[in-house]
């Protein structure tokens, strides 16, 4: 039973970022099964899924094509590794077809377990990189404060979550922060234009004043996911690649949220404009069905790593896995014949953007914003001054409860709402999430304003 399940995972196991008291107070919710975009929980309670899993099951619960890939897979090789200048096929065959759909500079693929782990081996790469070509004092990576790169040493250093960093004495030497460009919650009273100018001249200020010889490279994901959806202005990135082209520094895009269709393009960084030297993948390599995770190396940063480098001291029994491979080389070709990417773009990415800005007449909401099928909406207890609820009304996780209860998930992070559904929704669906959240609100007003 649901409540023999709860009592077993309260006595055995300790969840990812969860406060455990909290937890046990309340008893886990057991997800037993899935299908499309639907989850279903041990109560039978059907559950609309608004952030695909953790924002990787871009393709939707239950599909065949991934099973059938991993079946098969197991059956012909279920596990080699790449240590003994060995190969298999899975492998090579995702290496060139991830060389295929990201931008055309990008030609070298290091495999990796997940996306904390992709960020431990770019830390490592770029520096090995600047040793290489004889700057082993280019050390530093530069950041920004609350970024999400993973949850290991170095991606917690990389990110910016004081929480993160507050737990064991994070961030590790030569990992400097910058400011975060979040027009709605830090940048009030000036133009978003010009907000995003500032933010990205940090970058420029910030190298200055550690100097140039000891900046290795810059970190950004795209649209920063796990920090609340922050959407940079337009003037951000062209200002940031501007800097880093001027210093002749490295860009790493951490595109393992927005990579992979989620915002209507195969990778953010070519809707952005930008042209990464490193670019990080994981989650919707695989739709999330498997572990998975891809460092796209550039000709510049491959160059120097292939004919200057040596041997490159990192890897992961786990790194290109045969059926984690076999099932990402399924997902893009399922994506391909899907033509996931152009519906994003064209159909249902616009569908639920104007739905979701529908919600910016809620009494309880101070912005709405999102591109392709990622967004996010604003608590706030005054609409016409956006100030929020005190902490202790815990506005978000209020409305996050009210959503579980009502058949949405849809996560919070402080008082910033935020959805990142499979790709594969569709027009009905998207007005079903809309209408939940919407009445979540609704609930979450009535608790809060009493
Ligand atoms: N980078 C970004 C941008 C992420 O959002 C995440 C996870 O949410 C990670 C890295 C870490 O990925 P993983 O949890 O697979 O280690």
């Amino acid at each position: 039973t649901t409540r023999e399940w709860q009592q077993l995972d309260a006595s055995h196991h300790l969840h990812p970022f969860t406060d455990f008291q909290a937890l046990n107070k309340k008893g886990s919710r057991i997800i037993t099964k899935a299908s499309g975009v639907y989850l279903e929980d041990s109560d039978g309670q059907r559950i609309l899924d608004g952030m695909a899993g953790l924002w990787c099951v871009n393709m939707g619960y239950g599909r065949q094509e991934l099973v059938n890939a991993a079946t098969q897979q197991m059956q012909q090789l279920p596990y080699y590794n790449l240590f003994f200048q060995t190969a298999h096929p899975p492998v090579i065959e995702l290496a060139t077809l991830l060389t295929e759909i990201t931008p055309p500079h990008l030609n070298q693929v290091f495999f990796t377990g997940s996306g904390s782990e992709c960020n431990d081996t770019v830390l490592r790469m770029v520096r090995h990189y600047w040793a290489s070509k004889g700057q082993p004092e280019k050390q530093v990576i530069i950041s920004r404060h609350n970024a999400y790169h993973g949850s290991t040493v170095a991606g917690a250093s990389l990110g910016g979550m004081k929480g993160m960093h507050a737990q064991g004495g994070l961030p590790i030497p030569g990992i400097v922060h910058i400011d975060q460009p979040y027009h709605f919650g830090e940048g009030q009273g000036i133009s978003p234009h010009e907000f995003g100018l500032e933010r990205a001249r940090q970058l420029e200020q910030k190298i200055l004043e550690l100097g140039v010889d000891k900046v290795a490279a810059f970190i950004g994901e795209p649209i920063q996911g796990a920090g609340g959806v922050i959407i940079p202005p337009d003037s951000y990135w062209p200002e940031i690649q501007r800097i880093c082209d001027h210093y002749g520094i490295l860009l790493i895009a951490d595109e393992v949220i927005c990579g992979f269709g989620r915002t209507g393009h195969w990778f953010a960084s070519e809707g952005f404009g930008i042209k990464p030297d490193l670019m990080c993948l994981a989650k919707g390599i695989t739709s999330g069905y498997l572990p998975l995770g891809a460092v796209m190396v550039s000709d510049r940063v491959a160059k120097v790593l292939v004919e200057e480098g040596g041997e490159f001291n990192h890897g992961f029994t786990y790194s290109g896995h045969p059926v984690a491979c076999a099932v990402a080389i399924a997902n893009i070709k399922l994506m391909q014949s899907e033509s996931i990417v152009k519906r994003v773009n064209e159909t249902i990415g616009p569908y639920l953007q104007r739905r979701w800005r529908e919600l910016a007449d809620h009494p309880l909401v101070g912005e709405t914003r999102g591109k392709g099928l990622v967004a996010a909406l604003e608590i706030v207890q005054d609409k016409r001054t956006n100030q929020r609820f005190p902490t202790a009304a815990n506005a978000g996780m209020t409305c996050r409860e009210f959503c579980f209860n009502n058949g949405l998930v849809m996560r919070a992070v402080g008082d910033t709402m935020i959805i990142s559904p499979p790709l594969v929704i569709t027009e009905e669906q998207v007005d079903e999430l809309v209408s939940l959240a919407r009445r979540s609100l609704d609930l979450t007003a009535q608790t809060l304003k009493g």
